[in-house]
């Protein structure tokens, strides 16, 4: 739902967050036990059952459909199969939809591997941000596993665009992924916002999870009369109409749009299939960029290479 008309907006930087970025961590994390949810489908607007589990090392994040059979998803770039309003994954029969906020509370606390069990086509959207997800995940605890954490360093510019929107990935020194969301829509209420920081466990926490999705007013009425945005209300996602918010409560935080364009991209940039050593920069993005932009990274080897923190501590000592 946010893949609308954006535009360049000044620089903001967030910095020295109290923390490392999660690639850091140099050992691969899982859930301590599992945990469950329940809640509506954003578009379906049906009720769904999403269990969290542990899961083996180098296991990574996997998606199960219990209501169908032989129904697992790996969630990684290459089974994507759809963007325009959500990030859906699918093999063969089995789709998963708004996968995004899970994969962004994961990412964001750095677990490498878990399996997620659902029994509908779309993941719960909760309150529309990473936040209840968040919750869970600390409910769960977390347990480090034996395995070292694997990132992806990208070695050299890779740049994707449509029209004026583009998503980039750059090289950087550090072992971290640095996120800049740049953003400017039509709406008064949202105008012309940006964000830089770098994703650690604390910034995630602190800036980007509490951050809700959003829509359009006469967005709407064109989703639901297309039979989409079926679940979507005022306790699950932001509406504006031109300068006014219509949730009675506001934001939660100041710039929440463009934070949830940052919470969106990294559960996008999840789907690398281990922490990104980079910085990413998108003005006007979405969804259908960031899949494009990890398809761009991995269409060559000279783009990037796998590293374990064991690797970097030689690197960084030879
Ligand atoms: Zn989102």
């Amino acid at each position: 739902m946010d893949g609308l008309s954006e535009r360049l907006p000044a620089q903001t930087l967030v910095r020295d967050m109290p923390s490392s970025p999660v690639t850091e961590f140099p050992w691969q994390q899982t859930l301590a036990s599992r945990i469950a949810c329940e809640g509506i489908g954003l578009h379906s607007g049906a009720p769904v059952r999403m269990v969290l589990h542990p899961a083996e090392a180098n296991s990574g994040i996997v998606f199960v459909r219990t209501d169908l059979r032989d129904a697992v998803v790996p969630a990684r770039h290459d089974a994507v199969v759809d963007t325009r309003l959500c990030t859906m994954l699918g093999r063969g029969k089995a789709q998963i939809g708004t996968v995004e906020h899970v994969l962004a509370a994961l990412a964001g606390a750095g677990i490498d591997n878990a399996r997620i069990e659902i029994n509908g086509p779309e993941v719960p959207i909760l309150d529309g941000s990473a936040e209840p997800f968040l919750f869970l995940i600390d409910c769960a605890g977390t347990r480090q596993l034996s395995a070292p954490r694997r990132a992806i360093r990208v070695l050299r510019k890779v740049r994707v665009e449509r029209g004026e929107a583009f998503a980039e990935l750059l090289p950087v020194a550090s072992a971290g992924l640095t996120l800049e969301f740049e953003i400017d829509f039509p709406a008064a209420a949202i105008g012309r916002q940006s964000l830089a920081l770098e994703l650690t466990p604390a910034s995630f926490r602190a800036e980007l999870a509490e951050a809700r999705t959003f829509t359009l007013a006469e967005e709407v009425a064109q989703l639901r009369a297309a039979g989409l945005a079926l679940g979507g209300n005022l306790s699950n996602a932001l509406v504006v109409r031109d300068a006014t918010i219509l949730n009675p409560g506001g934001l939660r935080m100041e710039r929440e749009f463009v934070r949830h364009k940052l919470l969106d991209a990294v559960g996008d940039l999840a789907l690398a299939g281990g922490t990104l050593q980079a910085v990413y920069r998108s003005s006007r993005g979405g969804h259908a960029l960031n899949n494009a932009l990890l398809h761009a990274l991995f269409a060559s080897r000279a783009n990037w290479r796998s590293v374990t923190m064991q690797a970097q501590t030689m690197l960084s000592a030879a």
